[in-house]
């Protein structure tokens, strides 16, 4: 199970392990901000709580941190699936802005999508051919990606994760 780590300032910063999680609040680094319903630590004499979200106690600055653009990691952002059809067969990258009329490869301007709807599309814009995107294409922050990558998304998540989406 991992926990969320939030900044002091209640920004998410990274995830860690349940033990991990533990060792901060032992050592009075953290504390916890939500537990996970129905679970408990026990030892012989006490139960403690399992942490799902913990905040540091001191403010840790980083820099921002941007995910590398890649094939893999604009997959990895549409979940694998075609953006106009939603197949997960045979994908590829599609520039929306075809290169041939100037269009960049960068995070907003690539989207998965596989070979057939790429060869439909092909140097057209999107709604030229009767295409629909399934959502719009944006940057994902470092944190956003955690959360793309994480097969165990906890729920207690997802507030601290949403407000920090950047486009
Ligand atoms: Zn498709």
């Amino acid at each position: 199970m991992s926990v969320l780590v939030l900044n002091a300032d209640f920004t998410p910063l990274t995830v860690c392990t349940t033990e991990r999680a533990f060792l901060l609040m032992y050592l009075d680094k953290a504390d916890m901000v939500s537990d996970v319903k129905n679970k408990r630590l026990r030892t012989v004499q006490n139960s403690f709580p399992y942490p799902s979200v913990i905040k540091i106690r001191q403010y840790i600055h980083v820099p921002y941190k941007s995910v590398v653009l890649t094939r893999h990691n604009v997959f990895k952002r549409d979940n694998h699936s075609c953006q106009y059809c939603g197949s997960n067969k045979d994908l590829t990258l599609d520039h929306l802005i075809p290169k041939s009329k100037g269009g960049k490869s960068t995070w907003t301007n690539l989207v998965t999508a596989c070979k057939n709807c790429n060869a439909q599309k092909g140097n057209y814009a999107p709604e030229e051919v009767g295409l629909q995107l399934a959502k719009k294409p944006i940057r994902p922050s470092y944190v956003m990606f955690l959360r793309f990558s994480s097969k165990l998304l906890c729920e207690d998540w997802i507030p601290y994760l949403e407000h920090k989406v950047s486009a």
